[in-house]
């Protein structure tokens, strides 16, 4: 850990430096064997149960490309708008390290199976939604390794550690890893757009059904680039922030390294090469492993393994599997649902299309699932510091929330408490009611009693309504709601408190 280090405040360094983004996403594919033999991936299994010579590296085997993987890649790459290769190879990594039982890691290099592809994203400014077309620069197939456990010290990490053991079961599960080219222009909206990527990338993924993209079980990885210039100069040295385990994290993380470098180069210094590792917890990054010598990998073409020469009918009939697109999806649900765009670009931003959607499968109207998640339950999450879809409430809640409502048997007010419950772990929504005894007075006898007493406290303004100042009922509505903790129908209350004193509306 080095001294903290000094920032300028992101609004003021972005005055100054023009980031330039770069983002290396990798994504574990769901298949059920691994990337070269048939050991399954199911995760969780006890350690070393899912190996065998291939993916132990055992002199003698040989591998054989999983032909699931080498699909689902090519999808990805038709959907992310890019070139798909119609000849192409792996190549050996060579690095050591122990939880690579090769010695080597079979990746692609010079020859990735799609290259020069797109994705649009949407983000907010002060003007109004802005639209970023993030360019894809490859997408290519690799192995991943498999797990280090560092025991005896008292952080985990391999220093301080007595011993280490090593898991191969997650080693040769297929990665992807799709790497933008450089994103410029974005200024003080760069935070925004890294998140806004990553997100549409996840979803796009999701629609695919080629991942389960969890970021929390590193399904889904994502390394921030980052570099600044001054306006007119040329990019400056890029740091690569490692440990972004959510999307949350991937927006601070830019955010905290622009401010970061500013503080360097204002103060005369340079930029280093490294490798960075981001912290949940301080919201900072403290420095890793330098760049500034380029490694030497010795890749070379892997003689194990046959190139793969996609056919272009192959290509066109996995292009007819593609599914609608999140942003066309999107598009259609803001139709159905009778949205404004800014509305559409609010719950996505918010997280809450899929919650949104899910709510209103369950039965509630648009209107009312929009208002609780962007409402009430993302206020929550915000001071909270999590996701809205992290929130121990779900949508089959909402909609019986709603149902209790349109019975009567709850009122705004009362439901706001039965959330409250849900969300501190009492129980599900009927669990709440009956705990915490909400529920709608019915029964007229308790709400004549309380307005009668509020009457006979405010004679003056029972007087005001008989005289027809109708607007002045509003008061002995009030009384009798707080008499009654909230716990009554407004509506009712009003008709009653009209028909006592023999005043029609
Ligand atoms: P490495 O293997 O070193 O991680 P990659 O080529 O896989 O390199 O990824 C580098 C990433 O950094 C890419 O997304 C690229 O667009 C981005 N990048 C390159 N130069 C810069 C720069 N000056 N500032 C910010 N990002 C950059
Ligand atoms: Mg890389
Ligand atoms: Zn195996």
């Amino acid at each position: 850990m080095t001294a903290t280090e000094q920032i300028v405040p992101f609004v003021e360094a972005i005055t100054r430096y023009e980031p330039v983004i770069g983002l290396e996403v990798h994504v574990e594919l769901g298949t059920a064997s691994k990337m070269f033999c048939g050991c399954s991936t199911a995760f969780g299994a006890a350690p070393n149960t899912q190996v065998c010579p291939v993916c132990l590296g055992l002199p003698g085997s040989l591998p054989v490309v999983n032909a699931s993987a080498v699909e689902s890649t090519i999808r990805i790459g038709l959907a992310l708008n890019c070139e798909i290769a119609s000849w192409c190879r792996f190549a050996r990594k060579n690095y050591f390290y122990p939880d690579m039982p090769k010695d080597f890691q079979v990746s692609q290099y010079d020859e990735p199976l799609c290259t020069n592809g797109y994705l649009d994203v949407t983000v907010e400014s002060e003007d109004g939604p802005v639209q970023v077309r993030v360019e894809i620069e490859r997408v290519h197939m690799e192995e991943d390794t498999g797990k280090l456990t560092h025991a005896g010290g008292a952080t985990g990490r391999i220093h301080g550690a007595d011993y280490s053991l090593v898991d191969y079961n997650r080693a040769g599960i297929p990665l992807i890893e799709i790497v933008t080219k450089p994103v410029v222009g974005t200024g003080a909206l760069a935070p925004e757009v890294a998140r806004a990527y990553v997100t549409e990338l996840r979803d796009l993924m999701r629609a695919l059904g080629v991942s389960d993209v969890r970021m929390e079980e590193g399904s889904l990885r994502c390394d921030a680039n980052l570099s600044l210039n001054r306006p007119g100069d040329s990019w400056g040295t890029r740091s690569e922030t490692k440990n972004v385990n959510s999307l949350r994290s991937v927006e601070r993380a830019v955010r905290s390294e622009i401010e970061r470098q500013a503080a360097v180069l204002d103060a005369g210094g340079r930029v280093v090469q490294e490798t960075r590792h981001f912290h949940e917890d301080t919201g900072r990054s403290t420095s890793g492993r330098s760049k500034e010598h380029a490694e030497d990998y010795r890749y070379f073409p892997e003689p194990d393994l046959v190139p793969i020469a996609p056919s272009a009918q192959w290509i066109e009939q996995l292009r007819g599997t593609l599914p609608e697109l999140p942003s066309v999806r999107r598009a259609r649900l803001r139709e159905e649902w009778s949205l404004t765009d800014h509305e559409m670009q609010t719950l996505l931003n918010a997280g809450a299309v899929e919650l949104v959607a899910n709510t209103i499968a369950a039965g509630v109207s648009p209107a009312a699932a929009r208002k609780w998640w962007t409402g009430e339950l993302l206020r929550v999450a915000n001071d909270q510091g999590v996701e809205l879809a992290d929130l121990a409430i779900t949508p089959a809640d909402l909609a019986r929330i709603e149902a209790l409502i349109a019975e009567g048997a709850l009122n705004d007010k009362l439901a706001r408490q039965v959330i409250e419950g849900v969300l501190a772990g009492q129980g599900d929504v009927d669990a709440v009611v009956a705990a915490r005894g909400l529920a709608v007075v019915s029964d007229d006898g308790p709400l004549l009693a309380a307005i009668d007493a509020a009457l006979a406290e405010q004679p003056d303004v029972a007087e005001k309504i008989k005289g027809g100042k109708v607007q002045a009922a509003g008061a002995i509505v009030g009384s009798v709601m707080k008499a009654t903790k909230g716990q009554a129908d407004a509506g009712r209350v009003r008709a009653l408190l009209m028909e006592r004193l023999g005043v029609t509306e």
